[in-house]
Parts: structure tokens; sequence; C-alpha cells
């Protein structure tokens, strides 16, 4: 018993731990756009001469808002579905297809950077999943992957089907790659590393996918080269008949 208690309580003081890093977080990272929308506000409001000058205001906060209220609900997201209360609607989907359709989304971006991206998903792969939540989670790596990849470089994804009927995406990059002490971080909310900083961004990309495979009964992993590139590997269970 004396155990159990002691197992619980180290539990509740990480939890509690957990929360208080994150509100630090959470206060760190609205206070920056809450005091640009405020600092621009003031500067049309005291200087602005044109109807022109306040219509851009509005334009810049109406941005700033958007992305303000995207970062809350990515929050609230991954803590009620880690806290086990988040509702998925998952259907029986074709993973295949959602891969497919994501290069064809981002081909674009990777072209602007002059990146080559490469697709092999050919054949369809059954999963029991929340498609929104798949399909965001699969574009957060994509993501990642074209804005941690400077230009000539190759972003890889496939999907593949085990032996133990686990289905894998796999996101490949020759990009900067993720150093060793940074690693073992990556998954945690706001953790972003040193050298992407100047890059945009929240920190809650990862986060959002490792908790998206996780309440899918699968889970995330990462191996990375600093300097030679990333692999992100979701496995998630497939759909035996
Ligand atoms: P962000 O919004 O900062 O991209 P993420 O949660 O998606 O947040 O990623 C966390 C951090 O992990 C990033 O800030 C970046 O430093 C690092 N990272 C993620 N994906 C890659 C990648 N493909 N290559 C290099 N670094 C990456």
């Amino acid at each position: 018993l004396a155990i159990t208690v002691n197992q619980m309580l180290d539990r509740i003081q990480t939890l509690v731990n957990g929360i208080k890093e994150m509100s630090d977080n959470i206060a760190h990272d609205l206070k920056s756009p809450i005091t640009r929308i405020r600092g621009m506000s003031e500067v049309t409001l005291t200087t602005g001469a044109s109807l022109n000058d306040y219509e851009n205001t509005a334009a810049s906060t109406i941005e700033e808002c958007d992305r303000l209220l995207d970062m809350i609900n990515t929050m609230l997201f991954i803590s009620k579905t880690e806290a086990g209360v988040g509702q998925l609607d998952r259907k029986e989907m074709d993973i295949g297809a959602v891969v497919r359709d994501a290069c064809d989304l981002f081909q674009s971006a990777t072209e602007e950077k002059k990146l080559k991206i490469v697709c092999h998903a050919d054949s369809s792969s059954k999963i029991y999943g929340d498609m929104r939540l798949i399909q965001r989670m699969i574009a957060n790596l994509l993501d990642n992957a074209i804005k941690y990849t400077p230009p000539d470089g190759v972003v890889d994804i496939s999907v593949q089907a085990d032996s133990d009927q686990q289905v894998e995406v796999i996101v490949k990059d020759t990009g900067i790659g993720i150093s060793k002490e940074d690693l073992p971080h990556v998954f945690e909310r706001f953790h972003r590393c040193d050298p992407s900083r100047s890059q945009s961004g929240t920190g809650l990309g990862l986060s959002f996918a490792r908790t998206v495979a996780r309440a899918h009964n699968g889970d995330i992993t990462t191996k990375s080269t600093p300097g030679k590139g990333s692999k992100f590997t979701v496995t998630l269970p497939g759909i035996v008949y």
C-alpha cells in the first residue's frame, strides 16, 4: 500500500510540475503576440494617418488572433486527449490516400524552397482513424521537414505495412537535424531546438503529432543526425480483415 501511495504521489507531483511548466510556457508564448497586437494598435492610434493604415492594422490583428486561437485550440486538444476526455471521430480510412493527398498539397511549398518531395504510398493501407487529426499530424511532419531542410534537399514520405499488421508512416529529410541533447525533448509541448528559433512555429506540432498517434493506440519516434537529416516514424495499428 505504501509503495502504491508513493507512486501515486510521484505521479501527482509530475502532473503538478507539468501544469506549472505548461502555464509558464503558455504565459510566455501568448505574451509576445498579445504585446505585438497591442503595440501595433497603439502606433496606429497615435500615428495612423489614413484609412489604409487602419485597414492594415485590422488585417494584422486578425492574422495574429487567428494564430493565437489556433495555438489555444491545439493546447486544449492536447490536454483533453492526454487526460482521456477528448473524443475521436474514428472511421475506416486509407492512410496511403491521405499521404498522397498531403504530398500534392505540399508540392508547391517544396518547389518554392527548391526541395524535392518523394512519395512512396502507392498501395492502400487501412487504419481506423480520425481523418482530420491524421491529416493534420502528417501535415505537421511534412511542414517541419520542409521548414528545417535547406534548399536542394529531399523530403521523403512513405507508408509501409509491417508483418505485425502495423502501418508505418515515415517522413525523412536531409535537413539540419536535431542534436543529441534536444532529441529526447522534441515531442514535449513548446520545446523548440535553438537553431530553429528563427523559424516560425509554436513548438506544438510534434506534441500534437504524438498525442494523435497515441490516441490511435500508436506512437511516433524519431532518429536524427545534426547536419544530415531527420526521420520521424509514426506507427499505427492497421485493420486486419
Ligand atoms: P515548431 O512549431 O517549432 O516546428 P514542433 O513541435 O513541430 O514545433 O517541433 C519542435 C522542434 O523540433 C522544432 O522547433 C525544431 O527545432 C525541431 N524539429 C522538428 N522537426 C524537425 C525536423 N524535421 N528537422 C529538424 N528539426 C526539427
